[in-house]
């Protein structure tokens, strides 16, 4: 088995914003990076450029599928699409029920703004763990440290700053981290998507970025008792044990690490994978899911294993031009095999599996199985809507425990 499909290297992630805070272009700069769009150094670099230029003109066409597959440093992250308009407030409700976490893309300029409110609280509700990236830096009256001030007044979020920008607007150049602080910089052809320069932090942003690391380390310790203790001991702590701290504090949802800088000249966007696959949970890190036996009240629970028997939720059908009915599925546990029958315990109806696909940016692959901790995408089943659970038929279980404002029809 590849590292990367192990479960504890799996991000099931959702990027959630405001309309045009950037969701397009960070999720395009993601697919771009971890090489969906073409392998950075693989090609010659005129015919990079040139793909590159060509991915730009087909904007939005590479992100038909309602999660897409990724794979950065030993990690396979999966990128589950979450409706960014207030209309489809069900289906941003069903969508942050399937994934683990998410990064929430904001409007340098704008700041928090009245959508991102809105599935912010959405995913309060569900405990989803949040990562943010403050965007569009280079943009004209962007302002970093107003939008990390109307997430505490607007959203009650606790920002972890892990990062301070380097210059606003046209003279936006890169991040201090203030981890293991250092300087990331972004000077040459951001078009060619270059990899960060790392440096020594500019003279003119020392006292700003100690002062921001001194505020993360407060924070750290407020929300987290072992660097707590060490910190008034007055301890020095490692950049491991820092991000572990982070880890911790964001899977416990206490706090929200904030990254920042412009999707759209390529800047950030690598920190940001790296936050992901450092910050954000594997499967295995959050609660084993509850359901209910078919009765609806009997509590049932389904841990993220491969040894439990076979659980999932259907989450959004599709359909596709050659395949037909897709049906996107998030497996909570065991294994399903294609051509197998199952149940669909909502509906008390038994299903037959047709094909099983795993959906890329622009590629399926076709697969025979899938595992706990998998978003695939299932042909041929008849009966099954949003919403149903799909099971071992020896081991019934429902895991949709939402009450969903569906519409309520009175009978005179
Ligand atoms: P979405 O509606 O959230 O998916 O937003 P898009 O990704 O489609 O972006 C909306 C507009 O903002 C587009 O014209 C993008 O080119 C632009 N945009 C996105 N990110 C940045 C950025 O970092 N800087 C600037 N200046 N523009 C950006």
């Amino acid at each position: 088995m590849a590292a990367a499909d192990a479960l504890a290297n799996v991000r099931n992630i959702g990027i959630m914003a405001h309309i045009d805070a950037g969701k397009t272009t960070t999720t395009e700069r993601i697919l771009f990076y971890t090489g969906i769009t073409y392998k950075i150094g693989e090609v010659h670099e005129g015919a990079a450029v040139m793909d590159w230029m060509a991915q730009e003109q087909e904007r939005g066409i590479t992100i038909t599928s309602a999660a897409t597959k990724c794979e950065w440093k030993g990690h396979t992250i999966q990128i589950i699409d979450t409706p960014g308009h207030v209309d489809f407030t069900v289906e941003v409700e069903r969508s942050l029920r399937v994934l683990d976490g998410a990064v929430a893309v904001y409007d340098g300029v704008a700041g928090v703004e009245p959508q991102t409110e809105n599935v912010w609280r959405q995913a309060d509700k569900y405990n989803v763990p949040r990562m943010c990236f403050v965007n569009k830096l280079d943009r004209t009256g962007a302002d970093f440290f107003r939008c990390v001030q109307m997430m505490v007044d607007r959203l009650n979020a606790t920002p972890l700053v892990l990062q301070v920008p380097i210059g606003l607007e046209a003279d936006h150049i890169g991040v201090v981290d203030l981890i293991d602080m250092r300087a990331l910089t972004w000077r040459g052809e951001t078009q060619k998507g270059e990899d960060y320069a790392v440096e020594e932090i500019p003279a003119e942003l020392a006292d700003t970025a100690a002062e921001w690391r001194e505020k993360l380390m407060e924070t750290l310790a407020d929300v987290d008792d072992a660097v707590m203790e060490k910190y008034l001991e007055g301890g020095e702590f490692s950049v491991e044990e820092i991000k572990a701290a982070i880890r911790r504090a964001t899977i416990a949802g206490k706090a929200n690490p904030v990254l920042c800088g412009s999707a759209f000249k390529n800047k950030g966007v690598q920190p940001m994978l790296d936050a992901v696959v450092d910050f954000l949970p594997s499967p295995l890190d959050i609660p084993a899911i509850e359901g209910t036996g078919t009765d609806g009240e009997t509590p049932l629970q389904r841990k993220p294993s491969t040894s439990e028997p076979f659980s999932g939720l259907a989450f959004k059908i599709q359909t596709d031009k050659h395949l037909g009915k897709l049906t996107y599925m998030r497996v909570y546990s065991g294994v399903l095999e294609s051509g197998s029958q199952v149940v669909n315990s909502t509906k008390d109806r038994k299903e037959r599996i047709g094909k099983i696909y795993q959906m890329h940016a622009n590629k399926r692959e076709e697969r025979s199985s899938a595992k706990a901790g998998d978003i695939i995408a299932v042909q041929g089943l008849k009966q099954t809507t949003t919403g149903d659970t799909l099971c071992d038929p020896a081991n019934p279980v429902i895991l949709e425990s939402m009450t969903f404002p569906e519409p309520v029809i009175e009978v005179a």
